[in-house]
């Protein structure tokens, strides 16, 4: 038996590169303006420490396209480099990194969609093009240096007469790479990656009308100007005390130039310890159907953009937030499924919750007026982050509001200290009563309000699991909603009201309503009301209905996904109705009289639907003849 090492050789880089990230090829752009971002800024720090002591002046970095010659230059003014230093950072380098490239491209086959986050830097290059050339001017005494690569090991390097300080750096587009000849196509990767780079970026040049001159005799003139494609100053790079609150807009409009509506507010991100991050986050306006955004976070590195894809990153209810997060300290280059067990990151998604819960109670307690405006359109975000995140539940308590029907909104606090009188149950425990449709539910929200209780409006989708959670936390209290049979028998006040009916005869006519009434579907319960209630009513238990909504909401984590319907049946014993159904001698009437008003009570819960419902409006009109 043989055994042996498969030697990987490195005839050709360039077919190996294109081939492995062909899906990302556009990042050579990112990564040639990221290297000539470097080379300036390294400039400049050697003249602040003395080492330069040439003119750093006002450098920039021009992009040209050549169409017909198919070629892409970026040159910058920065340091350059010496002959050795190409031989050194470009061949050495490169030229070991392919090996080392394949053995990373054995671990990411395992997870696919990763590729692109190489940090391949200079060589992505080849991904676009045949040949590449570097001529380049070191900021030291030295000749110029010119290299020429075909992508195959081989390459040459001679001396160039550039006398100007700097790099240039030429591809030669391959043919099946045209497309990044287009100007068009250019702009928008300048747009996506290169917005908010630190040095500025020239992309060929703009008319501009500029005053000659003062007063009578000032003349407009148009002129040629550099077109500078980036902003080197975004907003999140400032302290929030310089900027106001035009100007969180003004960037939120450079972010998002095709978004028109305003966000509610922004949280400014700044921590250099235990990690580094920037950024500005914006609460947007939210749709009711939580529509699927395409304005996203964005992330970037050192002002480089690198991907608006922040799972993992973000805590998991922030991510419909808008805005950007700057930090270098990402681990960008591994799957994302190693991202979530980074320390670093944890902690990066413990900081944004801390920062956006400290934010909203800040909002809450300065104007808290305006804060209830906006609870609309923040709530279901908040809810999402109690659900989800303990240490956000934590903290919410100070600003989470709970709206009654009639736009008061209370605080936890402030909610158990207005109902602690009136709305407790055998055991002194608090009933939060509360509405999710004031429409659907309006006969429920008057006849407890006329009682004096308060009957909160929880409208979101995913309410039925917070009222969930909070009942787990909060022990002295129930959520029931108005129209559940639960309210009469939960609350008991004063002296309640006495039956019309004896024993006997209540007992007589739950029989006969049983009878002609479905009990699997209805439960029949007499009750003691006010002789001008309803003779019937239809209730649902607070129980089967939250299990119900919860189960829709969220999947089927209960496996109640089958769950039949079940309702209450309630007869008001003191109705003139109940005292006729049970006198009645005439067994047909008697049930046409049940069954009307079981359908009447139907219909006013929306209950009555399709063939039921023609039925039922039938059998009315016969009624009146
Ligand atoms: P990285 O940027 O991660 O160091 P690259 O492959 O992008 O890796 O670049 C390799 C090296 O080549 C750089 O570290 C730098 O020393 C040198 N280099 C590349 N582009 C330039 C440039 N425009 N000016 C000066 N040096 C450069
Ligand atoms: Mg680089």
């Amino acid at each position: 038996m043989a055994s042996g090492k498969i030697n990987v050789s490195v005839e050709n880089i360039f077919p190996l590169i294109k081939k492995f990230l062909y899906s990302d090829h556009e990042i050579f752009l990112r990564e040639l303006i990221s290297n000539a971002t470097d080379a300036t800024t390294k400039l400049k720090h050697l003249s602040n420490i003395g080492e330069f002591k040439g003119e750093y002046g006002n450098p920039i970095i021009e992009i040209k396209i050549d169409e017909a010659g198919k070629k892409i230059h970026v040159i910058d003014q920065g340091l350059g480099m010496t002959a050795d230093e190409v031989e050194k950072y470009i061949n050495q380098v490169a030229f070991s990194g392919a090996e080392e490239f394949l053995d990373k491209y054995k671990d990411a086959a395992k997870d696919a969609g990763i590729i692109g986050h190489f940090g391949l830097g200079f060589y992505s290059a080849f991904m676009v093009a045949s040949k590449v050339e570097i001529i380049t001017k070191s900021f030291k005494d030295e000749p110029a240096a010119h290299w020429i690569c075909d992508g195959s090991p081989e390459f040459t390097l001679e001396a160039s007469d550039k006398t100007d300080r700097g790099t240039e750096i030429i591809l030669h587009i391959a043919d099946d790479s045209t497309e990044f000849l287009d100007e068009h196509r250019i702009q928008a990767l300048l747009d996506k990656y290169n917005k908010f780079m630190p040095i500025p970026i020239k992309f060929g040049t703009k008319e501009e009308t500029i005053k000659i001159g003062e007063g009578d005799d000032a003349k407009e003139e148009k002129v040629e100007v550099d077109n500078i494609v980036n902003n080197p100053n975004p907003a999140w790079t400032k302290q929030p005390s310089e900027l106001s609150d035009a100007d969180y807009q003004g960037f939120y409009r450079e972010l998002y130039p095709m978004q028109f509506e305003k966000p509610l507010f922004h949280i400014h991100l700044n921590v250099d310890y235990p990690f580094n991050l920037t950024g500005i986050l914006y609460f947007p306006k939210l749709s009711n159907d939580l529509q699927l955004q395409k304005d996203k976070i964005q992330l970037y590195q050192n002002q480089v953009y690198v991907t608006d894809n922040v799972e993992g990153i973000v805590p998991e209810f922030l991510i419909m937030l808008k805005g950007v997060i700057d930090s270098p300290d990402i681990p960008l280059n591994v799957s994302r499924s190693y991202l979530q067990a980074d320390g670093n990151v944890k902690k990066i998604a413990n900081y944004i919750t801390k920062k956006v819960a400290e934010k909203l109670k800040a909002l809450f307690v300065d104007n808290r007026e305006d804060f209830e405006k906006k609870w609309n359109d923040i709530k279901v975000v908040l809810e999402y982050g109690m659900l989800s995140e303990p240490k956000f539940y934590e903290k919410a308590g100070d600003f989470f509001l709970y709206p009654t029907v009639d736009d008061t909104y209370f605080t936890l606090e402030e909610l158990k200290a207005k109902i602690t009188e009136n709305q407790t149950d055998k055991d002194g425990k608090l009933v939060v009563l509360y509405a999710q449709n004031k429409q659907a539910q309006h006969a429920y929200i008057d006849a407890a309000k006329a009682k004096g209780y308060e009957v909160l409006l929880l409208d979101s989708p995913i309410i039925a699991h917070l009222i969930q959670k909070l009942e787990s936390e909060q022990e002295k209290m129930q959520f029931v909603r108005v129209d559940s049979d639960s309210i009469e028998n939960l609350i008991k006040k004063g002296s309640s009201i006495i039956s019309a009916l004896s024993d006997e005869d209540q007992t007589k006519l739950k029989t006969v309503l049983e009878e002609i009434v479905p009990t699997s579907t209805y439960t029949v319960q007499l009750e003691a009301m006010d002789a001008n209630a309803m003779p019937f009513m239809i209730t649902q238990p607070e129980f089967m209905r939250r299990m119900k909504e919860m189960s829709a909401v969220g999947g089927n984590m209960f496996g109640m996904g089958n769950m039949p319907d079940m309702y209450n049946l309630v007869v008001n014993t003191n109705n003139e109705l109940a005292n006729q159904i049970l006198h009645s001698d005439d067994k047909v009437k008697q049930e046409a009289m049940v069954k009307q008003a079981l359908d009447l009570a139907r219909l006013s819960q929306n209950l009555l639907k399709g063939e039921e419902l023609t039925a039922f409006v039938k059998r009315s009109f016969e009624l009146m003849n």
